[in-house]
This record gives structure tokens, C-alpha cells and sequence, in this order.
């Protein structure tokens, strides 16, 4: 009998929970940035390489705005939370990976 796993009920060798674990143990971080003269940034933590690239590029695209990414940390000008949140899903991060605090 091969080994089942307990959480999709497929043999081991065939399911991808450990992989869609990882994923999801992924945690990407949104939170606000107080700067000078009353400004805000968005800032987005926990996304590496090339998707740090494409999602900045895509957040920017999104949300009309101009940002940087480097070192893996997004940080977009404004005030945009909720939307940042929003685009990200659109973008297929699964909800429970995405922090905003
Ligand atoms: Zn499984």
C-alpha cells in the first residue's frame, strides 16, 4: 500500500502539499511608511528575485504610482494598503500569504 497523505488523500509520491505548503508558508508582508512631509510609502516585504521585479512592476502598473524594488522589498509611493492586497490576489498569491498590518 503506498503512503497516502492525510490532506489530499493522493499517494505521496504524486501530491504536491509539501510544495503548496512552502508557498504558502511564503508570508509577504504590506504595511505603511510614515515619510517626510506627511507622505506615505507602501511598503511590500517577502518576495525575492525575479518576482520582486515583476510584481513591483506590476504593482506600479496597477496602482499608477512610482516605486522601487530592491533587496527584496517593494515599497510603492502612497497610501495603498487595500489595493496593494487586491493586486496582489489578482496577481495569484493566495490570500493567506499576504499579511497587511
Ligand atoms: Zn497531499
Amino acid at each position: 500500500m503506498p503512503e497516502i497523505c492525510p490532506k489530499c488523500g493522493l499517494p505521496k509520491e504524486i501530491c504536491v502539499c509539501d510544495i503548496l505548503d512552502k508557498e504558502t508558508n511564503r508570508r509577504i508582508k504590506v504595511y505603511l511608511e510614515k515619510k517626510k512631509f506627511n507622505k506615505y510609502m507602501t511598503v511590500v516585504t517577502g518576495l525575492t528575485g525575479d518576482e520582486l521585479d515583476k510584481t513591483a512592476k506590476e504593482l506600479k502598473r496597477v496602482l499608477a504610482c512610482g516605486g522601487t524594488s530592491k533587496n527584496g522589498i517593494i515599497e510603492l509611493q502612497g497610501a495603498h494598503k487595500n489595493n496593494v492586497k487586491k493586486a496582489l490576489l489578482g496577481l495569484g498569491y493566495p490570500e493567506e500569504s499576504i499579511d497587511v498590518s
